[in-house]
Parts: structure tokens; sequence; C-alpha cells
């Protein structure tokens, strides 16, 4: 048992019942709305640990929830979408999602997700400071990533991934292991590693002069070279 208190806005019954069930099941405390107002309400008045979020929603819609709860909190927002393509929008500045399952979904992987959230959530609580290695930079306490001290923008799974390599210390981490780790997989759901692959191309391509940091092993995984 576990006393996360979770909030479900979700309008179509059917799916709001099944997440209430099985969150349940998993020991988390639920709260179920089904309208963007009502999810407002019940989140100021509740504080959950975590809010899983539809985005068509009636009166007020996901998009409009989220830019309302960033406004002032960090609680960890995991998105349910029918549409692959806001996926940018949905975890960009704009925004400030957490993390997104497209419909339809599996609960196992709501679950994964939510636990992986949850997880890096109470791990940044006792946050090291700043990790350094040559011109890169990750504030672990502000959550940001600075190259030769300019700041630049990382999309919240970069920001982790690197987290994830830093404290690895310079040790290879595998394709499966990341996606355990930062995208919350776990290994019998058969998503393809190469997901990983295609992530780390468009990071090393921000990185730029330190685009070297991250070091590919081949068939095996990645690396952070430090100094
Ligand atoms: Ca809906």
């Amino acid at each position: 048992m576990n006393n996360e208190k979770i909030l479900v806005v979700e309008d179509e019954k059917s799916l709001s019942k099944l997440l209430k069930y099985n969150l349940e099941k998993e020991g988390y405390r639920t709260i179920v709305c089904n309208d963007g107002e009502a999810g407002l309400a019940a989140f100021r008045k509740e504080k959950p640990s975590l809010v899983i979020l539809d985005l068509m929603l009636p009166k007020l819609d996901g998009y409009e929830f989220c830019k309302i709860v960033r406004q002032d909190s960090k609680t960890p927002i995991l998105i349910l979408t029918a549409r692959k393509e806001e996926v940018d929008r949905i975890l960009g500045l704009e925004m400030g999602a957490d993390d997104y399952v497209t419909k339809p979904f599996s609960v196992r992987e709501v679950l994964a997700r939510i636990k992986a959230i949850l997880r890096r959530v109470s791990g940044s609580e006792t946050p090291n400071a700043v990790l350094r290695a040559g011109g890169l930079e990750l504030d672990l306490e502000k959550y940001e990533s600075r190259l030769n001290g300019k700041p630049f923008t990382l999309r919240s799974k970069e920001f982790e991934f690197l987290k994830c390599l830093f404290s690895a210390r310079g040790k290879v981490l595998t394709r499966d292991e990341l996606l355990e780790k930062v995208w919350g997989y776990d290994k019998s759901m058969e998503i393809d590693t190469r997901t990983v692959d295609q992530h780390i191309a468009r990071l090393r391509e921000k990185l730029g002069s330190e685009a070297g940091r991250i070091v590919t092993v081949k068939n095996v995984g990645y690396r952070l070279k430090l100094d």
C-alpha cells in the first residue's frame, strides 16, 4: 500500500472506471472528475501526487487545465491522448506535461508510467546540486541544462536521460535499462529499443560541441564521457 493520491480527469466513464479500479488495486487513493473545471477544483482541494489527464474534456479541456496548473505547480501530469502528433506540444514548454500515453492504452502501461514518474519525483527531493561533464551541466535544483554556461532547452526525457548517464558515472547503460529508467517501460512490453537511438540522435544535435559526451557502445547502449 502507499499513500499517493491520484486525480483522474477523464470524461469517458468506462475509462475512468477502469483506471480507478486498477489504481485502487495498486493502493493509490483515487479521485475521478468528469470535466476540466471539476478536475481543477479537485486539484486545488485535494493536492494529488499526480494527475492523469485526458485532453478532450468538457468545460475546460486538458490543454487549458495543464497551462493553468503549470502556472504555480510542478505536480506531475500524465496525459491521455488519442493523437500522437500532439506529443511535442504536450511535453513542450507550453503545456509542460511529464509524460503521455496514447489511447487506446493498456492499464499496465499507465501503471508503469505512473510508477516511473513518482519514482523520479521522489528521487529529486535530494538533489545533488549540479552535474557537470566538460561544458555540459545539469542543474537538478533548477531543472536547468546549460551548455558552456548558457541555458538551453531539453525535453524532460532528455534531461532524465542525461541524469541517468551521469549517475552511472561513466559506466555503460543498456538500451533496456534506459527504457526502464527514463521511459518507464518494462521489458515484457516489447518496445523497440531503437526508440532510444532516435531520442539520442536528437539530443546529440542539441549538445553541439559536447555531442561526443554521449558515447555509443555498439550493440549494448550508451555511456557518458566524463572528464
Ligand atoms: Ca475525452
